[in-house]
């Protein structure tokens, strides 16, 4: 099958065949380390039966690696330039279709209908473009897609935040958000060596697997997102403050205390402590009693 293209050698010459350069804003960090890529797809979990949805393939290093281990991947490119390339570079892949769009903007959940069969387990599996991790993640979660896993490369930091636990300094709402749907852990650290060019920041690899069922239940998830964003909006002040300001509009300062009273929460702890169980109970009760 010839040389991957993810080392050095094979990238440097497909990049100067396309005279390409890289466009920093559309965070463009290619993975010249095959090794890696095998790493990734072993912790996804992919086999010859699985579906993969890869978003961003860059000239195909990972595509390539997915579509040898996987029976059908679908990625999705926004930058046109890449189009031509991967034509090249995965023309003996049959069982790649490459989508040219943004991903912010694709209805993945109408492809997936088209393109994988209705039992075939499927995995998105990436390295994200890293100045939208949060938000292609966001909505591939709230979608609620049929998919059993995400296996992704992103900051580090990022990462850590949304495989957090309570009473860590990494736990806020983007905790709850991504746990809510998913059983998160950081399954590998990247260094930077292994990427042209070699990205400003470090990288993990995290493991979202998704939850059969949601953990806690929550009479309006939207209501529930806002209510555990409002009591991390100040990290160092107490429940009572946060939420306090959070309703501060419409809601008595005696009735906040009152519902905190009834949740048993002491209204003097901070968001950080808070388990999934505990925002659950708050926003249920503010819920109840406000609607
Ligand atoms: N998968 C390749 C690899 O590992 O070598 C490239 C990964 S690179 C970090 C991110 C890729 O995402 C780039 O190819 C970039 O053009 C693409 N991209 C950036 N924003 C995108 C968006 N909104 N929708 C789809 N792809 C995007």
């Amino acid at each position: 099958n010839g040389k991957p293209i993810a080392t050095p050698k094979r990238t440097t010459d497909i990049l100067h065949k396309y005279g390409f350069s890289f466009k920093k804003s559309l965070g463009q960090n290619f993975i010249i380390d095959v090794n890696i890529l095998q790493n990734i797809i072993r912790e996804a979990g992919i086999s010859e039966t699985s579906g993969v949805i890869e978003v961003g393939p860059g000239i195909g290093a990972l595509t390539e690696q997915l579509a040898n281990a996987a029976d059908k991947v679908v990625a999705y490119e926004v930058d046109s330039r890449l189009l031509p390339i991967l034509d090249d570079t995965l023309h003996n892949c049959g069982n790649v279709q490459v989508v040219h769009q943004d991903i912010l903007e694709a209805d993945v959940k109408a492809m997936m209908n088209v393109c994988f069969d209705a039992n075939q387990s499927i995995h998105v599996v990436a390295n994200l473009p890293y100045y939208i991790t949060t938000p292609i993640l966001m909505k591939l979660l709230r979608e609620e897609l049929p998919v059993s896993s995400f296996t992704v490369m992103i900051q580090k930091e990022v990462a850590q935040r949304m495989a957090a636990q309570p009473n860590s300094k990494q736990y806020g709402s983007l905790t709850i958000a991504v746990q809510y749907y998913t059983d998160a852990e950081v399954v590998m650290s990247v260094p930077r060596s292994v990427f042209m060019p070699p990205p400003n920041v470090d990288s993990s690899v995290l493991k979202l697997t998704k939850k059969t069922e949601p953990p806690v239940e929550v009479d309006d998830e939207d209501y529930f997102f806002a209510l555990v964003q409002a009591c991390f909006a100040q990290r160092r002040k107490t429940l009572r403050n946060n939420l306090r300001r959070h309703f501060s509009e419409w809601a008595d300062r005696d009735i906040i205390t009152a519902v905190l009273d009834e949740t048993g929460i002491d209204p003097v702890r901070r968001g950080e402590s808070l388990t999934m169980e505990e925002f659950a109970g708050l926003a249920n009760a503010f819920y109840r009693k406000f609607r």
